[in-house]
C-alpha cells in the first residue's frame, strides 16, 4: 500500500523509501525490533514482551519519521554490550564469542556471568518509551 503523504519520505539507513512499520498488536504505536535473540522469536515487542516467529508477526502500519527514529533508537540500545537483547540472547546461545574465542555461555568468567544475569533481571515490561533531543528515554 502506498503511503501518500505530504510529508517527506522515511528513509533507512541505505536511503531507501520505507512505507511501513512493523508495530506490536497488542501494544499499537510501539516498533517491534528484529532479533534471533530468543529461541524462536523472530520479532520482539520490548513494551509487552509478545515474541513472533518470521511469518504474520505484528501489524504492519503506515511509517512515520517519529515511529522509526523510536524502534532504530530501541534496536540500537537493546542490542547494544549493556541491553537487555544482547545480554538474554548471550544467555539462551548454543555459543558465544569471549575475548575472540567461541565458548559456552556456561563456560563465561562468574563476573561476566552476573553482568549479564543483572541486566536481564533489571529489565522491567510495560515502560513507556520516547525520544528526546535523539536520546532514548525509557520510563
Ligand atoms: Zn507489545
Amino acid at each position: 500500500m502506498k503511503n501518500e503523504t505530504k510529508n517527506k519520505p522515511v528513509l533507512d539507513e541505505d536511503g531507501d523509501v520505507v512505507e511501513e512499520i512493523k508495530v506490536c498488536s497488542r501494544c499499537s504505536e510501539i516498533p517491534m525490533i528484529w532479533t534471533f535473540a530468543f529461541n524462536g522469536s523472530e520479532w520482539w515487542c520490548p513494551k509487552c514482551g509478545k515474541n513472533e516467529g518470521m511469518m504474520g508477526a505484528g501489524e504492519n502500519i503506515p511509517i512515520t519519521q517519529e515511529l522509526y527514529n523510536l524502534g532504530e533508537a530501541l534496536s540500537k540500545e537493546l542490542k547494544s554490550t549493556d541491553g537487555y537483547l544482547h545480554a538474554k540472547g548471550i544467555q539462551v546461545c548454543v555459543a558465544t564469542i569471549w575475548k575472540g574465542e567461541k565458548i559456552d555461555p556456561a563456560d563465561l568468567p562468574d563476573k561476566e556471568k552476573e553482568r549479564l544475569e543483572k541486566i536481564v533481571n533489571e529489565w522491567e515490561y510495560n515502560k513507556s518509551f520516547k525520544l528526546k533531543n535523539g536520546k532514548l528515554i525509557i520510563y
